[in-house]
């Protein structure tokens, strides 16, 4: 089945809801739900900001809180495996996105692990002056460059480009940019409000071209797509542990550094966890081998457990399988949202390819925060993006074809019915 087979033209039937109910029987991922443990009567179609609960952390977590930490006290961080959780955790995320697993650990959140290797990619390029990075791309990104050129007494200046207009530049097709004035380019592989998919490998290429790094924030691909760095020649990139990885609230981010950038890089909270033998305590820092440099203090071991779950429930899973049926969900989506939707003023925001898409949609609408609120009370769990957007995420381990038409149905009725008022 092509995503194209639902694609909806004026003359098709739209497809009924027992036939999204025969789509999840010849699903080949509908065995992965059991995985999750979902309320029964909620359509979540927001993993891409919070992934569900797996079934199997709540008991990890007790185990290793009463048995790793109750009973074996500090003794668990040699005995229960804690000093290797963030190699063995970043091993796991590893094939997720296409990398060997020396290139991945977990450290920090994504915010102070985009200024670590962004700080860290800069000192390898420095005489050129320019950071770029993506209008419209996740704030915290653009927070922390703005700050990082701030610091920098002038020397770093961050430019905001249209992310189409990024290949151009790189290219030296601009006037206004020199393409050898650019040290680093930081960019969303997903778009958080659109879901539009960035060519990872095309402007990976050609930033190389230019002679800059680039820095891939896979926050909204990791878990949602099959992402090849290895392929793409990536030099850096991060991403959030507590979105399509099921980590949990606050769950670590990782770091992937190319192994052939590895010895090179220094990273700038070169704290003790990250040194060469952290129990020797040495007076002078001095890196560790590989991605282990890129630690600093002391990983938190019980988000690591739960990051360790969430990252646990993609085991046997097929990512061409993954992406194949993320697809269909958008696309099944964006045409029943058309269909039944579009004639209250709803539009989408995404790419209509899909090929061209995360694993999330938006919706345009000027009601789009009330809507979601409503949403929430008919039991379908989105989000709203200002100033008029609404965000479905369709993580494909959990989500089924018969959510898909129960949230778009549910949209209708909310669209359909004016709102209650307060004193009602
Ligand atoms: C979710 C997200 C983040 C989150 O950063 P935290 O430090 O975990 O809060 C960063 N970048 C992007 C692109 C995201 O989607």
């Amino acid at each position: 089945m092509t995503p194209q087979e639902f694609a909806i033209s004026a003359k098709d039937p739209l497809p009924s809801r027992e036939t999204c109910e025969t789509w999840d029987a010849a699903d080949p991922l509908r065995g992965f739900r059991a995985r999750f443990d979902l309320p029964k009567t909620v359509v979540y179609l927001d993993g891409n900001s919070l992934g569900a609960l797996p079934r199997a952390t709540a008991s990890r977590l007790r185990e290793m809180v009463l048995e790793e930490w109750g009973r074996g006290l500090i003794a668990s961080w040699s005995k229960a495996g804690w000093m290797e959780a963030p190699a063995r955790v970043g091993a796991r995320i590893a094939p997720l996105i296409g990398a060997a697993p020396h290139e991945v650990t977990v450290a920090d959140s994504t915010s102070v692990c985009i200024y670590k290797l962004a700080m860290a990619a800069l000192a390898l390029r420095p005489g050129r002056r320019l950071i770029l990075g993506a209008l419209g791309d996740f704030p915290t990104d653009r927070y922390v460059l703005q700050q990082i050129a701030g610091r920098s007494g002038g020397a770093r200046e961050v430019r905001l480009l249209e992310p189409s207009a990024l290949a151009g530049v790189l290219s030296g097709l601009s006037t206004r940019i020199a393409a050898e004035s650019i040290a680093l380019v930081v960019l969303s592989h997903v778009d958080y409000r659109t879901g539009a998919l960035n060519d990872l490998a095309g402007l990976t290429a050609k930033a190389h071209e230019a002679g800059a790094l680039v820095l891939w924030d896979l926050s909204h691909s990791a878990g949602a797509l099959p992402v090849d760095l290895r392929g793409a020649g990536a030099d850096l990139a991060v991403g959030c542990g507590y979105k399509y990885l099921n980590g949990g609230p606050g769950a670590p981010a990782f770091v992937f550094v190319a192994e052939r950038l590895q010895q090179d890089i220094r990273q700038p909270i070169g704290g003790w966890m990250g040194h060469t033998d952290p129990f020797a305590f040495a007076e002078t820092y001095e890196p560790a081998e590989g991605i282990r440099r890129m630690l600093s203090g002391t990983p938190s071991i019980l988000a690591l457990a739960a990051l360790e779950q969430g990252v646990a429930t993609f085991d046997g899973a097929d990512m061409a399988a993954v992406r194949a049926k993320s697809k269909r969900l958008g696309q099944l989506f964006l045409d029943l949202a058309a269909a039944r939707c579009g004639e209250f003023g709803v539009s989408s925001a995404s790419p209509p390819d899909p090929e061209r898409r995360g694993s999330h949609v938006a919706l345009r609408h000027p009601g789009a925060a009330e809507l979601v609120a409503r949403l929430a009370e008919d039991g379908v769990i989105a989000d709203a993006r200002p100033p008029d957007l609404m965000r479905f995420g369709f993580a494909p381990l959990y989500v089924r074809y018969v959510d898909i038409h129960d949230a778009v149905e549910r949209l209708r009725h909310a669209l359909a019915t004016p709102p209650r008022r307060r004193w009602d």
